[in-house]
C-alpha cells in the first residue's frame, strides 16, 4: 500500500508553521529517505503520518495524508497502527525495566491471535539472533545498538506494511549503522515499506531507493537516492564534502 502526502501545511499551537506544503509519496515495497537539519519539519512530518499531531497542539491547515487510498489525518493513534503504520521513534524509548521479550510483547498488544504472536516473535528472534540470546534480560542492559533492534523488532511484532524510523542511527557507531541498514533491506524484501527520517545521509541514501530533502517545512529537493547522493548540495550540507 502507499503512502501519499500532499499539499500538507501543518501549524503548531495555530501560529508556528511547521510544514508548508509537502508532497511526498512512499510507493509499496519503497525504501523512501527523508532527510534534513534540525527544524526542517522531519519529526512533524512523522506526527502528522501516526496520529499524534493533536497531542502537540499542531493541526492540519491544508492538504492530506493517505495510506492505502484512505486519510490517515484525524485517526487515532492506536487505529494508525492498526491499518499497519508502526513507528520506531527517535531515542529507541524501549522500556527498560522490562524483558527483551516483554517488550516484544508489548508491540503485538494489538494482535489477538496467541498463534500470530509467537511466530512473529520468533521471526523478530531469527532476524536479531542478539535478542534471543537475551530474551530474559531487562533491556536497559542492553547495549545501544541492541535496543535500536528491540525498538525494530517490537514494530515488527504488529507485522506493519509501513514502517517508519525516526533517525535509527542517532549516537550509534558506524559500524552498528551499517547493519541497521541491512536489517532495514531485509525487512523491506520481506514486503514492508521503509519511511527512513534520518540526518545521516550517508547511511539513509546507502539503503533507499528514492529520497526527499525537507528544509524549513518544504520539499528543497527528491529523487532516486543515488543521484541525491551524488549532488552537489546534498554533499555539502550532509556528507560533510564540498
Ligand atoms: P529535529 O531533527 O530537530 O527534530 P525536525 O526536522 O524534526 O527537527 P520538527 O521538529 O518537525 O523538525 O520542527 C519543525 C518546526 O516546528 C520547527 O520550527 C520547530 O520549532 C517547530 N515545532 C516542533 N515541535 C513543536 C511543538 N511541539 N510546538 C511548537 N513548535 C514546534
Amino acid at each position: 500500500m502507499e503512502l501519499d502526502v500532499s499539499g500538507l501545511q501543518v501549524t503548531y499551537a495555530g501560529v508556528i508553521r511547521a510544514l508548508r506544503g509537502v508532497d511526498l509519496r512512499v510507493g509499496a515495497d519503497e525504501i523512501v529517505a527523508v532527510l534534513g537539519s534540525n527544524g526542517a519539519g522531519k519529526t512533524t512530518l512523522l506526527r502528522a503520518v501516526t496520529g499524534s499531531l493533536k497531542r502537540h497542539r499542531a493541526k492540519v491547515d491544508k492538504g492530506q495524508v493517505t495510506f492505502g487510498g484512505r486519510p490517515l489525518v484525524g485517526v487515532d493513534p492506536v487505529d494508525v497502527v492498526n491499518r499497519g503504520v508502526v513507528l520506531v521513534p527517535e531515542g529507541r524509548r524501549v522500556f527498560g525495566r522490562l524483558s527483551v521479550e516483554e517488550n516484544l510483547r508489548a508491540g503485538a498488544i494489538s494482535v489477538r491471535d496467541r498463534a500470530a504472536r509467537a511466530e512473529a516473535r520468533n521471526k523478530v528472534y531469527a532476524m536479531f539472533p542478539r535478542l534471543a540470546e537475551r530474551r530474559r534480560q531487562r533491556a536497559a542492559l542492553l547495549s545501544g545498538g541492541e535496543q535500536q533492534m528491540l525498538a525494530i523488532g517490537r514494530a515488527l511484532m504488529s507485522s506493519p506494511r509501513l514502517l517508519l524510523l525516526d533517525e535509527p542511527s542517532l549516537g550509534l557507531a558506524p559500524q552498528i549503522v551499517a547493519h541497521i541498514g541491512e536489517v532495514l533491506k531485509e525487512i523491506n524484501r520481506a514486503g514492508t515499506s521503509v519511511m527512513l527520517v534520518e540526518q545521516n545521509a550517508a547511511m539513509a541514501l546507502g539503503v533507499a531507493d528514492r529520497g526527499y530533502v525537507l528544509e524549513l517545512g518544504r520539499v528543497e529537493l527528491s529523487g532516486p537516492a543515488a543521484q541525491l547522493a551524488a549532488s552537489d548540495s546534498i554533499a555539502s550540507l550532509y556528507l560533510g564534502r564540498g
